[in-house]
């Protein structure tokens, strides 16, 4: 699994970050009901390391398959906490993780590796590992 967390927990692009995710990965176990994401943090990446084309190039590498109660133990460092308890009373959009990403090639991609979206959409309905999911919204 991988993390865009820094040292002290909190994300580069936590910090005033105005992107929705919406996804769709629900066997990844930062998944929560209704298509959001339960991380504190995502970080999207290309999965070739080079040019990237197209949106299935990209991938969410904090995905994490739900295995069983070590894997939600294991996810339990990058997790909205706040949001989520939030979220039990009030539905909205307490639950929206700081996002970096590295795929620079996208036209939302900006420096300090920001997404500067106004919402990304996260697909992998069947996924199992990272590089089965991708960044829909990628776009060159
Ligand atoms: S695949 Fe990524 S965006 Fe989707 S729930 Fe998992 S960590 Fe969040
Ligand atoms: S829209 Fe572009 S910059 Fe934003 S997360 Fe997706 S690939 Fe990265």
């Amino acid at each position: 699994m991988g993390t865009a967390e820094k040292e002290n927990g909190k994300n580069e692009a936590e910090e005033g970050n105005e992107t929705t995710v919406k996804c769709v990965a629900s066997p990844c176990v930062h998944w929560a009901p209704g298509d959001r994401c339960g991380a504190a943090a995502i970080d999207v990446r290309d999965e070739k390391g080079t040019k990237t084309i197209k949106p299935e190039e990209t991938e969410c590498h904090t995905f994490a398959l739900r295995e069983g109660l070590s894997s939600m133990v294991s996810a339990a460092d990058n997790v909205n906490w706040g949001g989520m308890a939030v979220e039990m009373f009030k539905s909205g959009q307490q639950l929206k993780p700081g996002i970096t990403c590295s795929v620079d090639d996208c036209k939302y991609w900006a420096t300090g590796n920001q997404c500067h979206a106004e919402a990304i959409e996260v697909a992998g309905r069947d996924a199992s590992q990272c590089p089965d999911t991708s960044c829909a919204t990628f776009e060159r």
